[in-house]
């Protein structure tokens, strides 16, 4: 007897609960991020005060993506639109922002996010030919596998969710205080981990891999694609293929939406292994996928330098 009412208050209020969530839910700020790592700092940083969607997958291009209806849908709806910016979502998010972007998310208003515009921003050409068919005309836009970039873009990412929700800014800002101080740890110990990286020479798919390439001191040697966006030809791989074979590569860098052919026939012909890095957090990850991201990647880097 006891233990059935005891159930039906439980159901009772499991039912209560569920009919109180949605409303306490639809308090939080929709963040639509272009990319996961996006959407996973803004976890981070927002905690239980945001939700945010990624408009991309990790196996997924962000240079290139269909501006489907569902994506319509999500960005109407959206209090902050966080985005890697330069142009690489240059072919969809325009499209989206003009069906259904609330004047919130324009450009000018602190629901207007585009990392690039926060961090210094590599390999800006001086004089931009598109006829060439140069994806990155704004400098490179992937800007998050530096990460120094990652707690400058957390900082101005708390700023601005404290702007747009200054009743939760306390909670914004302890969050961020807590990133800090673990990510500031996770930095000492990465610079540690990959002493042995620095000069390690690498040959890359696409110029996906600019700002880790950077900060890790590694050296490019050379690109697969013969310009940003321009799919390999067999007569670029041949000649590079030439060219490096005195600065023996270590690796060759892709991501896993990259085409494998070219990494593998180049892998073959100078026998050295075509690493596919993971670019990004899956979609949904928990706090803490920023932090594996990087793990996973050294760890790749450390194991091909031997
Ligand atoms: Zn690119």
């Amino acid at each position: 007897m006891f233990r059935n009412t005891f159930r039906k208050l439980t159901i009772c209020s499991v039912v209560v609960l569920g009919w109180v969530l949605p409303t306490s839910a639809s308090a939080e700020l929709r963040i639509f991020a272009c990319e996961p790592e996006w959407a996973a700092l803004a976890r981070e940083i927002g905690g239980d005060k945001i939700s945010a969607y990624s408009a991309t997958h990790d196996k997924q291009d962000p240079h290139h993506i269909r501006a489907r209806p569902s994506l319509i849908a999500k960005i109407r709806r959206a209090d902050m639109v966080f985005c890697s910016g330069a142009g690489l979502e240059i072919g969809w998010l325009p499209l989206l922002m003009q069906r259904g972007a609330r004047s919130k998310v324009r450009a000018g208003k602190p629901g207007y996010f585009k990392a690039a515009q926060h961090v210094s921003v590599r390999e800006k050409p001086v004089v931009v030919d598109r006829s060439l068919g140069d994806v990155h005309p704004e400098g490179n836009p992937h800007v998050h596998l530096d990460p120094e970039n990652i707690i400058l873009l957390a900082r101005e990412l708390a700023k601005r969710l404290i702007a747009i929700d200054p009743e939760n800014a306390s909670v914004f800002s302890a969050n961020l205080r807590n990133f800090e101080k673990q990510w500031a740890e996770n930095i000492k110990q990465w610079r540690k981990q990959s002493a042995s990286l620095k000069n390690m020479p690498v040959i890359v798919h696409h110029k996906s891999w600019t700002y880790l390439i950077a900060w890790l001191g590694l050296k490019e040697i050379g690109t697969l694609e013969a310009k940003p966006g321009i799919p390999p030809t067999a007569s670029h791989l041949q000649s590079l293929l030439r060219t490096t074979a005195a600065t023996k590569p270590k690796a060759i860098l892709r991501t896993p939406y990259d085409q494998a052919a070219p990494s593998n026939w180049f892998s073959q012909k100078a026998s050295i292994p075509a690493l596919v890095l993971p670019f990004t957090v899956p979609r949904g990850a928990k706090p803490g996928a920023l932090k594996t991201l990087f793990d996973n990647i050294l760890s790749q880097l450390i194991r091909a330098n031997g």
